[in-house]
């Protein structure tokens, strides 16, 4: 760019941002020194981001303008929810675009308990959400780690899967409908109400999972329950992955509509928790680690169907130990180890992470591929294998020893990740099974799976054609990984 150039659009991104100020108040543009880490770093402060600016608009009407002015003027737009999303969506490295912060956005406009659904603006907190259904005995089906943060629009942009994904479904399965609104500042809806609606296919079914590549969510329709009335909690240990496995089996064979949640950690993960809370230590020993969720809308005898499920398992030998927590607040507890790890591997610093999916059959020997690995190339590394096992979702992490400065465990992480990627090829799995593609796994989406990678690339263009709407994220930007 000439100098000229330069000073050409340096005035007019200027005049975009007192375009946009004057539009939203002061409050909804951010620029310089307001712009705080909180916007410019993913949650673990793992990857930093830049941006000319911040822009918070609290309406679908503002979100169209900033949309069509961002456009006009050629800047890019990052939309941002809560940034607990793991594969760097809403960080842009090179800074030349706004960051939209959903934040404002946060009005639950109707809970409809007749119709089982709600429509909620994309700003709303995933717990506030919770704690609004929970006051009506209602409740919203997706349960993960970071749902104190994490917002309506970013969970339905990656298709956030979390805890309860074997008897709920990932988000997309409790989407009935969204507001979309598409880079030249176009509002488009598909939100009726109804859960049955076939007039056609709904092409905004594409911002699911779409990372913020087709346009901006604004609202959405989403399928929500009664609350359960009973539940049981138990933490079993068992001699190893495969085992887990048989558990899994036996648990659905003889409770599968009650099965809520069938988590699973290696021992090695649990010392990571107490970097969170040092009082936080397993009920029991064992090589695997399981915590097991009975949850029913009847008023049913869950503890004692759990306790009578473990014992069998036990005597079949596939589960050495059990625990069935005797109320709220020891689930709560037990819960806790789950949660816990997952930031304790942030607090003790740089780690290689993934998010994997396999077969059900075949986790048992992702999980013993994929932890030789890295005791045979990569001595001293510690593996940490976790994840919903009754999806097939394992996140194989690894951390790298303590006295290896950040570096140099970086630059070998770098190798790791590609050699799990390539152990979790040979098995037909997938190296993304619910965090998204983002810019972390971009260049990977594109090299093997080309086909769908060319056939996405068309339709943003219908959605896109100006190429504004998170560039790089999903979709590499040509010339880039
Ligand atoms: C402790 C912890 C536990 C987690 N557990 C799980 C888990 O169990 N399962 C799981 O699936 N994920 C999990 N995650 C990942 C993350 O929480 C989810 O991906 C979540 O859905 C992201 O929501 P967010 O609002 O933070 O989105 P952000 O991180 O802000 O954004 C994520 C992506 O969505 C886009 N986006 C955000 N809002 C919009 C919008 N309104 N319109 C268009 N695009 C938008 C962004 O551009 C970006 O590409 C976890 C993360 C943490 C930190």
């Amino acid at each position: 760019m000439g100098k000229t150039e330069l000073a050409d659009s340096v005035r007019d991104t200027k005049m975009l941002f007192s375009r946009l100020a004057k539009a939203l108040g002061s409050n909804g543009v951010l620029t310089g020194a307001h712009i705080t880490e909180t916007y410019t770093s993913d949650w673990g402060k793992d990857r930093m981001g830049r941006c000319l600016a911040v822009v918070r608009p609290a309406s679908t009407e503002e979100v169209s303008l900033v949309c069509r002015l961002c456009s006009d003027a050629g800047v890019s737009i990052v939309p941002q929810g809560g940034h607990t999303g793991l594969v760097g969506g809403a960080q842009h490295p090179d800074g030349d675009c706004i960051l939209l912060s959903t934040q404002r956005l946060n009005t639950i406009h109707q809970i409809d308990p007749d119709n089982l659904s709600c429509i909620v603006e994309a700003g709303v907190v995933l717990e506030s959400l919770q704690t609004s259904l929970a006051e009506r005995g209602l409740q919203f089906g997706v349960s993960i780690g970071s749902q104190g943060s994490a917002q309506i629009g970013g969970l339905v942009s990656t298709n956030a899967g979390g805890v309860r994904v074997l008897h709920q479904g990932m988000t997309a399965s409790h989407v009935l409908g969204l507001e979309l609104v598409l880079a030249d500042g176009s509002v488009v809806s598909s939100i009726s109400g109804l859960h049955k609606d076939n007039r056609g296919p709904d092409p905004l079914r594409i911002a699911i999972g779409g990372e913020g590549a087709f346009g901006v969510v604004t609202k959405a329709c989403l399928r929500i329950s009664p609350q359960w009335t009973s539940s049981a909690t138990a933490y079993v240990g068992c001699a190893s992955f495969g085992d887990a496995l048989a558990l899994l089996r036996h648990l659905r064979m003889g409770a599968h509509e009650v099965l809520s949640a069938f988590e699973v950690m290696s021992d090695a993960c649990l010392p990571l928790a107490r970097y969170v809370d040092p009082t936080l230590i397993p009920p029991l020993t064992a090589p695997v680690h399981v915590l097991v969720e009975f949850c029913s809308t009847m008023q049913l005898p869950l503890d004692s169907l759990l306790e009578a499920a473990l014992a069998s398992a036990m005597e079949d030998d596939f589960a050495q130990d059990a625990v069935v927590a005797k109320s709220d607040a020891q689930a709560k507890r037990l819960w806790a180890l789950r949660e816990g790890l997952v930031e304790g591997h942030s607090r003790r610093g740089y780690h290689v992470r993934s998010d994997v999916s396999v077969r059900l059959g075949r986790l048992p020997e992702a999980v013993s591929s994929l932890e030789a690995m890295l005791a045979t190339e990569y001595p001293g590394w510690i593996a940490q294998s976790y994840g919903h096992l009754g999806d097939g979702n394992l996140h194989f992490n690894a951390l790298p020893p303590e006295s290896m400065a950040e570096a140099e465990a970086r630059s070998i992480g770098t190798r790791i990740e590609q050699r799990i990627f390539d152990i979790v090829l040979e098995l037909d799995g997938s190296f993304s099974a619910e965090h998204g593609i983002g810019r972390t796994k971009a260049g990977w989406f594109r090299q093997t799976m080309p086909e769908r990678f060319e056939l996405l690339g068309r339709i943003k263009g219908a959605f896109d054609p100006g190429g504004v709407m998170n560039p790089g994220c999903l979709l590499p930007v040509e010339g880039g990984s």
